[in-house]
């Protein structure tokens, strides 16, 4: 029989209010994996019932002793990344060195956010004499984070690191599809690293039921949803009438332009990066690459050549891994279709491969792309890029932010002044110049337009990074 996974709330796994599991797969196969509770409203009471009664004694910690606590965690995510690593690459289906470089990205979360914990100041404020004035920054209280299934311990550690430095305590709701590790995460934190019983709970479940219970439960003071426009558009119409602040960070359509001054090799490399890594489960994917006229066709010769050399997973190098649900699977079957029909012509892909069941599909190149076509404004979440040619600057920008979203972009020129002037006039929260992605868990993040709206990691509101 199937291990089962309970959730774990105040320091201890505790079996479902209902007494029922829902089932994991594994993508790599197609086959069946371990089952997680399924969690109700009751389940998610006593989660939030809990964390609700550590805030005190945590957000009262002195600061240097919060920030000592999350570099510990940081250092036993280090100490056990050979366990998490496989658990992720289990679960979501990507091979184990993508896993291994996302596990270490959740120990750089807790790593920085640990020393942040001391730098959090209010500031005074001078009103003449006889006035002592001055602000301060107090945490939310108990923070519901909901999670998807592309990246679960980075995401993870992206939401749950910064607020529990600021003094917040969380209940987690991670994606039904891919739970385990973040359970595990949680049983490391308190009985590991010495994060107090109650400060990080984690409730399993699905998102109709767990997931809306957490953001209608009373106590929670504010919800940091990363996941769909779908679900976000749910929760930001509960959490509006609850009058909830909310972090949404949503999906992408992110353009990449490569300038007719761009350093081709690191351009074809880097834009082939952009919609490949994680399978192009990533939402700040660069599915959209702008090509100038007079070097189309050279990139679109060279990048289809690279994406045709792309090596299925072994499960273990760098590589394309499955897709990580069976619906994420369909979807990109769907949109070979939809792509199809509209009159895209695939350079490479644009068929399902023949699989042993597990969840692959190929690297795909469409050319004969409108900006105006559904492949070019819908968000697939596979591997798949559209080629789109322009003639002058301008016309690129127009291109690039002629989208619904706005989480990312990249550009690729030798031009330095180019560079920040398109930049700059990108609506997207991050802009790479010569490199995609890039930047860190020091760097903002977060979307315009319906990629969503706060920021995570640090406060700032836009990125431009660049590589020299
Ligand atoms: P999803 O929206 O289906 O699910 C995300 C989470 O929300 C899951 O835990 C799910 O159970 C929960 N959920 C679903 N409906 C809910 C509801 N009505 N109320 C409360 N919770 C609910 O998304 P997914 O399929 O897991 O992830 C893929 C999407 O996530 C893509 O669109 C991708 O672009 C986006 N994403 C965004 C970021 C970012 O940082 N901007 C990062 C990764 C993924």
């Amino acid at each position: 029989m199937a291990k089962q996974w309970d959730h774990f709330i105040q320091g201890a796994f505790v079996a479902p209010a209902g007494g029922e599991y829902l089932q994991e797969y594994k993508p790599m196969t197609g086959g069946l994996g371990e089952e997680i509770a399924r969690g109700s409203a009751a389940d998610v009471d006593a989660a939030v019932t809990s964390s609700h009664a550590a805030i005190r004694p945590w957000k009262e910690k002195k600061q240097i002793e919060r920030g000592r606590i999350l570099m510990a965690i940081a250092r036993d995510i280090r100490a056990n990344a050979a366990e998490f690593a496989v658990q992720e690459a289990d679960e979501t289906g990507k091979p184990l060195k993508v896993a291994t470089f996302e596990v270490e990205l959740c120990a750089q979360y807790f790593e920085y956010y640990g020393g942040l914990a001391t730098s959090i100041h209010g500031e005074q404020i001078d009103l003449g004499p006889n006035y002592h004035c001055y602000t301060s920054r107090d945490p939310f209280g108990v923070i519901g984070v909901i999670l998807p299934w592309n990246a679960p311990m980075n995401q993870a550690g992206r939401a749950i690191a910064p607020a529990l430095a600021a003094g917040n305590t969380v209940v987690v709701k991670p994606s039904e599809f891919t739970s385990i590790s973040l359970l595990q995460m949680a049983q490391m934190c308190v009985e590991k690293s010495g994060l107090p019983e109650g400060v990080f709970n984690v409730v399993t479940g699905n998102g109709k039921e767990a997931g809306e219970a957490l953001v209608l439960h009373p106590l929670i003071r504010k919800v940091a949803f990363t996941g769909s426009v779908r679900a976000g558009r749910e929760i930001g119409k509960l959490a509006g009438d609850r009058i909830l602040p909310l972090t949404l960070e949503l999906g992408g359509k992110s353009p990449n332009i490569i300038f007719e001054d761009a350093d081709l090799d690191k351009a074809v490399q880097g834009s082939l990066m952009a919609f490949t890594i994680n399978g192009g489960q990533v939402c700040l994917a660069g599915t959209r690459a702008l090509v100038h006229t007079s070097i189309f066709d050279e990139f679109a010769e060279r990048i289809t050549a690279a994406a045709g050399n792309i090596k299925v997973s072994d499960g273990v190098e760098f590589g394309l891994g499955p897709m990580t649900t069976k619906a994420q699977y369909e979807q990109v079957a769907r949109y070979y279709q939809v792509a199809k029909e509209d009159g895209a012509t695939a350079l490479v892909g644009g068929e399902m491969p023949e699989t042993d069941g597990g969840w692959y599909v190929a690297p795909t190149i469409y050319k004969d792309v409108s900006n105006d076509m559904r492949i070019a404004r819908e968000e697939v979440f596979g591997p798949v890029l559209v080629l789109i040619p322009f003639t002058d600057e301008d016309e690129a920008i127009a291109i690039a932010n002629d989208t619904d979203y706005g989480l990312a972009a990249g550009l690729w020129t030798r031009d330095i002044s180019r560079a920040h002037r398109v930049s700059a006039q990108i609506e997207a929260g991050q802009v790479y110049v010569n490199e995609y992605p890039s930047g860190g868990v020091e760097t903002p993040f977060g979307g315009f337009k319906k990629s969503g709206y706060g920021r995570e990691t640090v406060s700032y509101t836009h990125l431009r990074a660049h590589e020299t």
